[in-house]
């Protein structure tokens, strides 16, 4: 997806350098290629199985991305009301949109209600009394699955891992049961499924084997209470290749599941979202400033913490590479900070990067294309970034950098007297 013609970066056919010129810097850039991959070899992966891939729609939200996936037959994953409209505006199939989360609200709910989604993933006793209720009042019945913490450690990041019992997600296999018998009895309710998402960047397969095992054994107890399920909603979470991971490898993932499903009639379900987008999405920015003391080299270049917090927010590294390789002749390479104009200490993208940089240059920072964008903000304000689609030899902005004006468009000040 990313390739050098003559030193110049390359997203499918389009000079990164080109986009720049074109719709400035800071900005995100996707590749619809690689997104279609992606999709594709998971899809792929599990042709032996019936199967829905739900993509989680908070690793990058953008109208574009998911129209594309809605195009490829993509279910969605959604942990809020705006996320459940984002769907639609893209042209996504209600009926194929699974909804978590641990604090849906009502007007959530009835939203969902009256768009007929495929499943509310339930992760509390309240909230399914919240729904049978709201169900009830409208007439309707919501088709639900009860969210099981299955208590594996997942090996990553303590931010991201959400299947331990100390987390706030789901409810211990034990509830579970309680909780599938009293929706059983509910008349607004229909059970359909059960579901997991253990955490994110899992880089091995035994936490997802360790989980499957835990569902699968709550789904041969309520069978022996004569509740039958669906499907079995494995969460996302599969890792990508930031560095030197080694992510799971899908085709191996999808025989392993396979097999651990032992014939079992459901069909599987997936959210995944980083492996979707992550790598098929950089940054790009411009240097600003260049500055040293006797201790470090620093490049202020024009992204920052509110375009992309992920290094600031979970220490993660993400490889920045100059947009044009330089002749010899250069400046020598050197170690360097690269940061941002905000005014915090922890604004910084990377850290002690050997580069030859000079004012001006383009650097872009990769595998940007999963929670950067969405977990922007307007700190400092600062406009948010530029989006921008490549497809072939096309490009499209899919969303304009913010103004100046935008920054207090909704504000306003009080009455003078
Ligand atoms: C965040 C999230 C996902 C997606 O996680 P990835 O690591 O991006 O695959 C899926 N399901 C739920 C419930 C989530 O909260």
């Amino acid at each position: 997806m990313l390739h050098r013609i003559e030193g110049d970066l390359h997203m499918e056919q389009v000079s990164l350098r080109k986009i720049a010129e074109t719709h400035g810097t800071p900005s995100f850039v996707y590749s619809e290629g690689a997104i279609t991959a992606a999709y594709q070899a998971f899809h792929d992966a599990f042709s032996m199985h019936p199967h829905r891939i739900c993509y989680a729609v908070k690793a990058n939200s953008n109208l574009a991305i998911l129209q594309t996936l809605a195009a490829l037959g993509s279910g969605f994953d959604i942990v809020s009301g705006g996320e459940l409209a984002r769907v639609l505006r893209a042209g996504g199939d209600p009926g194929s949109v699974v909804f978590s989360g641990v604090g849906k609200q009502d007007w959530e709910i009835l939203f969902a209600l009256e768009q007929h989604i495929s499943c509310f993933n339930v992760e509390s006793a309240s909230e399914l009394r919240r729904i049978a209720r709201l169900a009830a009042t409208t007439d309707a019945i919501a088709p639900i699955s009860i969210r099981v913490n299955p208590d594996v450690d997942p090996n990553t990041h303590p931010y991201i891992s959400t299947g331990l019992k100390e987390n706030k997600f789901g409810v211990s296999v034990e509830d579970a049961m309680t909780l599938y018998q009293e929706a059983a009895g509910l008349d607004s309710l229909k059970i359909v499924g059960v579901d997991c998402h253990i955490g994110s960047q899992i880089t091995e397969l035994t936490p997802f084997l360790d989980a499957l095992t835990r569902v699968l054994s709550l789904v041969d107890e309520l069978e022996a209470q004569a509740i039958t399920l669906e499907h079995i909603d494995l969460g996302g979470g599969i890792g990508v290749q930031y560095r030197d991971e080694v992510p799971i490898e899908i085709g191996h993932f999808a025989s392993a599941i396979v097999q651990a499903m032992s014939g079992r009639p459901q069909s599987l379900m997936f959210e995944p979202g980083r492996m979707i987008v992550a790598n098929a999405g950089v940054l790009l920015t411009t240097v600003n400033t260049l500055k040293s003391n006797n201790e470090k080299n620093f490049a202020v270049v024009d992204a920052a913490m509110n375009d992309l917090i992920r290094p600031a927010l979970y220490s993660a590294w993400q490889e920045v590479t100059p947009v044009t390789l330089k002749d010899d002749g250069a400046s020598p390479e050197r170690h360097w900070d690269i940061v941002g104009p905000i005014c915090e200490t922890g604004d910084f993208l990377a850290k002690d990067r050997m580069l030859s940089l000079e004012e001006d240059d383009l650097l872009a920072i990769l595998s940007a294309g999963a929670y950067g964008f969405v977990m922007s903000s307007n700190y400092n304000s600062r406009p948010r970034s530029a989006e921008v689609l490549v497809s072939g030899q096309e490009h499209y902005c899919v969303r304009k950098r913010e103004t100046i004006e935008d920054l207090f468009a909704l504000e306003s000040m009080k009455p003078v007297s």
